[in-house]
């Protein structure tokens, strides 16, 4: 049986772009335009031209995009003709593939919001169809408050989307504007409105005010409507839209919505979802969301024992779908509650090589134990771990010994009668049969301490190029008797590889110590350094 066609549209840069915090530059919005039509998106939405310079510039000229973009506006103001408005002009002369209407569809919304009557937004829903429809444009309408006025007036809510269909609209767009229809409500309504649109012409704009704008938008496919909008993250005002990067694995992978219909989106794009997704978050300059559905970090990592190991033997048994249909990576936690398997898997993962019986596996792991109930956190820091399984397992060479550091922080009045802090670090490390001193200022202690440690490392310094730490997060763990500080450092290289090493101890600086030497050491390993 052929597919249905089900047509993504996306918001991102529309609806997205009301998320607190978020604020798009043109450049922004260029770069998620293009990652947008990599993804097969078939509507890119922009923004509002006329509305701010950014979006006005983003619509006066062409992008060099094939998704559809598409210019969002309101209808013509009530009491105009549609020649003599503005705004609608504005919006008719933006270089837009299509134009995306919003035209209110609850009574009460009219008569308070808008002071017109019932007829003159019908009107001008037509006019406005009609006028765009004549500038050659594909035309949508989004039906502001669709299902609570359909709920306070059946009648009128329908009257204005089956206006903009009759006038030649290719699709009309029911909007949860405040986002608080439930899942059996929208499925019902939109089977309504199907029996009087065809289905190949409803779209659904769901908003996430009940957790439930991706389930709204699959109840709405289920009652007939054949495009989805959406934005990616879910971003958008307060609670956020419905979630593209939820909504295309499910419609790619669930034999329900997989065996019906087919997408833009192709098995390769939905491959670097999850590197799509966090791309975003970057460019948003905020963290990832750890447990996003498919695409966090966590969506495929499981950390009790006994699944572990079904997990190694068929990853199918903990797994809903693969998680390299959608770019992301299956993971085992180390920690804790830990069992054989898990290091087995995990040792595997990084690739190292023991059998199951070996009696280093059971001494790894009571190391583990113990190190985690005094504060190390072995999940976060890949790159401690990976050390002390190959320490325990015996291969990793001493490269070096720091025999002495000394850290010095001297608050004083400068020559400029200025109050200054200033730090000092010295290092003292013994290569082979050489003996270092370096010495280093820094912003701060851990700074100086690590411009000391990697100023100099004799023969090793040639794999210190590059290096970089990228993030350096403390907290304070109150265990005990007393309170021990936990330091986790995040380094780069100059092949983008990131990893995590971990330091705890009563002292940062201590703590700081272990954390930087083991990104170090961690780097020589990797680089595949001479003993
Ligand atoms: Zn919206």
């Amino acid at each position: 049986m052929p597919r249905e066609r089900i047509y993504l549209f996306d918001t991102t840069l529309r609806d997205g772009a009301q998320t607190n915090g978020v604020d798009f530059t043109l450049a922004d919005k260029l770069a998620i335009a293009h990652m947008l039509e990599e993804l097969g998106i078939d509507y890119v939405e922009g923004g509002y031209p006329g509305a701010n310079p950014t979006d006005t510039e983003l619509f006066a000229a062409d992008r060099g995009l094939k998704t559809k973009f598409t210019a969002f506006g309101m209808t013509r103001r009530p009491g105009r003709s549609a020649s003599n408005d503005p705004g609608l002009a504005l919006l008719l002369d933006a270089h837009a593939d299509a134009i995306c209407f919003v035209a209110k569809a609850w009574d009460y919304h009219v008569r308070v919001a808008l002071e017109t009557t019932n007829e003159e937004n019908i009107a001008s829903i037509r006019d406005s169809v009609r006028a765009a429809k004549a500038k050659g444009r594909e035309v949508m309408l989004d039906c502001e408050h669709f299902f609570d006025g359909y709920k306070a007036n059946p009648a009128y809510a329908l009257s204005c989307a089956k206006a903009a269909y009759e006038e030649g609209a290719r699709w009309v767009v029911l909007c949860d504007t405040n986002g608080g229809t439930l899942p059996d409500e929208i499925e019902r309504i939109v089977g309504a409105v199907v029996k009087e649109i065809p289905g190949d012409h409803v779209g659904i704009h769901a908003h996430n005010d009940t957790e439930q704008a991706v389930a709204n938008s699959f109840a709405a496919v289920r009652a007939g409507a054949r495009q989805i909008q959406g934005t990616l993250n879910g971003l958008g005002e307060r609670c956020g839209n419905a979630n593209l990067v939820s909504i295309i694995p499910t419609l790619k992978l669930k034999p329900e919505y997989a065996d019906r219909f087919e997408i833009g989106t192709s098995d390769a794009a939905l491959a670097k979802l999850t590197q799509l997704s966090h791309a975003l978050d970057e460019r948003l300059n905020r963290a990832a969301n750890r447990h996003a559905p498919y695409v966090g970090e966590s969506a495929f990592a499981t950390k009790a024992g006994i699944h572990a190991s079904a997990i190694a033997k068929a990853p199918a048994t903990y797994e809903h779908v693969a998680p390299e249909s959608v770019g992301n990576k299956r993971k085992v936690l180390v920690s804790e509650q830990a069992g054989k398997s898990n290091v087995l898997t995990e040792l595997e993962r990084i690739g190292i090589k023991a059998e199951k019986d070996d009696p280093r596996i059971g001494r790894l792991l009571e190391i583990v134990k113990e190190r985690e109930a005094q504060g190390y956190a072995y999940e976060a820091a890949d790159a401690s771990f990976e050390l002390l399984a190959r320490r325990t397992l015996g291969t990793v060479p001493t490269y070096f010994d720091v025999t002495q550091f000394d850290v010095n922080v001297e608050q004083r009045i400068n020559a400029k009668g200025e109050r200054v802090t200033v730090t000092m670090a010295v290092v003292k490390v013994t290569v082979g049969d050489e003996r270092l001193i370096s010495a280093a200022e820094g912003n701060g202690p851990v700074n100086a301490l690590d411009v000391a440690l990697r100023k100099d490392l004799g023969k090793y310094q040639k794999y210190m190029a590059g290096l970089t730490l990228t993030d350096y997060r403390v907290r304070i763990l109150n265990g005990g008797t007393e309170a021990v500080t936990r330091v986790l450092i995040e380094s780069q290289d100059d092949t983008g590889d990131r990893w995590t090493t971990v330091g705890v101890s009563a002292n940062i600086i201590d703590a700081s110590f272990q954390a930087l030497m083991d990104s170090i050491v961690f780097k020589l390993v990797k680089s595949g350094a001479p003993a």
